[in-house]
């Protein structure tokens, strides 16, 4: 399968411009076909009782997880599935032991859901610092040397921003983490939908990211971890191997952390994603957003009175492009830009207020996000009716 052929797959991208998959990305035809199938013909719980059906779900839940944890080459460790990132990193933060004087070492550039559940928990005396970036988002690796000290018990960061499209230096993170006996999480809900990603390489110890922003449904989330270390969010069914009255004893691999019935369609689907994604093949997706961004990027230059917020090059950056048009509200925008020609983009502070705040731009930002099925036309309509917009000035 190659990119051109797999465009049938998106019902949605045929009659709309859809640039915001930083936000969800649209699912193809073998996904939705694929959850369907669960429900029409298939249907029983998972990890539960002995009937054909229940074996046969079973098998079919398990195997997401293996294509998931493949995927990331995460084989040696656990792979849980959550319900989104957020809830992924929150497991993280409600599942380490804290003690008071711990640090966590994290960025003014994170989403909303890699700061708060930090920031909470100051009230139990864990102190967090935020480091800034330099020029266009960028972070100079002695900001994290001079942070992560001997008593920092968690680093998290994101792979790449969500509002300027920066890839962090993780890998040089992930060393100065192991030379300090820190823990590492990387929060890839924008980087695992967008390039190959390989978390033994990447030396990270969690891996938090979402299903839905990587062709699969919504309510699908991944925690990644190299050694289950944290304790589990929720207990009940399916987390135990043995109950008394008085004690349990709870059992391993990701069923320790997936307590109630699980979301099973929704993880079959991120499965038959996982497979789509692989199958076009992650470096030839990269390339593919790659060649758009650089496009983007350069019409943009050109038009005045716009302004680009992050790395003007594609050179450390994915396709998550942000901009301003002089003093417009970037509300306005989007609007215009979806009334005259069926751009989706979105705008707004991106779940990302310290950010925007850092910048300097109260309104937020416009931001286009491309993914496989966008195609150059696509992106020459969006620079065009860009200049119109800029031109009302
Ligand atoms: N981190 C980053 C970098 C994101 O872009 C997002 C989604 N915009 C999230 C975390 C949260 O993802 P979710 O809403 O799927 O939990």
């Amino acid at each position: 399968m190659n990119l051109e052929d797999c465009l049938a797959d998106f019902q949605i991208s045929r009659y709309l411009h859809y640039m915001d998959s930083a936000a969800t990305s649209l699912v193809p035809e073998p996904v939705i076909t694929a959850m369907n199938e669960y429900d029409r013909q298939y249907r029983a719980n998972v990890g539960r009782g002995m009937h054909r059906l229940t074996r046969f779900a079973t098998q079919k839940y398990q195997d997401a997880h293996e294509l998931v944890s493949s995927f990331i080459g995460g084989k040696e460790g656990t792979t849980v599935f959550t319900r989104n990132t957020t809830e992924a990193i929150n497991m993280v933060a409600a599942g380490l032991d804290w003690h008071p004087g711990d640090r966590i070492v994290t960025t003014v550039v994170e989403h909303h859901s890699n700061l708060l559940p930090w920031l909470r928990l100051r009230q139990r005396g864990v102190e967090v610092i935020v480091i800034q970036p330099g020029e266009a988002g960028v972070f100079d690796i002695e900001a994290f040397e001079e942070a992560i000290t001997a008593d920092t018990k968690l680093v998290a960061v994101s792979h790449t921003s969500n509002v300027l499209g920066t890839v962090q230096p993780v890998r040089k993170i992930a060393d100065i983490c192991k030379a300090q006996g820190a823990y590492f999480l990387v929060d890839g809900a924008q980087s695992v939908p967008h390039f190959p990603m390989d978390v033994q390489s990447l030396g990270c110890d969690f891996l938090c990211f979402s299903g839905h922003k990587m062709l699969g449904p919504t309510g699908t989330g991944v925690l990644w971890m190299r050694n289950a270390v944290i304790s589990p969010l929720i207990l009940g069914g399916g987390t135990v191997d043995d109950v008394t009255t008085e004690e349990y004893t709870l059992t391993g691999g990701y069923q320790r952390f997936e307590g109630g019935t699980p979301n099973i369609s929704g993880a079959i689907g991120l499965g038959q994603a996982v497979k789509y994604l692989e199958n076009l093949g992650m470096d030839v997706i990269f390339k593919h957003e790659q060649k758009l961004t650089e496009r983007l990027l350069k019409g943009l230059a050109d038009i005045e009175n716009v302004t680009i917020h992050g790395p003007q090059d594609t050179k450390n950056r994915i396709g998550v492009v942000s901009f301003t048009i002089g003093r417009i509200h970037p509300h306005e925008i989007a609007y215009l830009l979806d009334e005259r020609a069926a751009i989706l983009v979105r705008s707004g502070d991106h779940c990302c207020i310290p950010l925007m705040k850092h910048l300097g731009l109260e309104n937020g930002t416009v931001r286009a996000s491309l993914y496989l099925y966008n195609t150059s036309k696509e992106v020459d309509l969006l620079i065009e009716t860009i200049e119109e917009i800029a031109r009302m000035v």
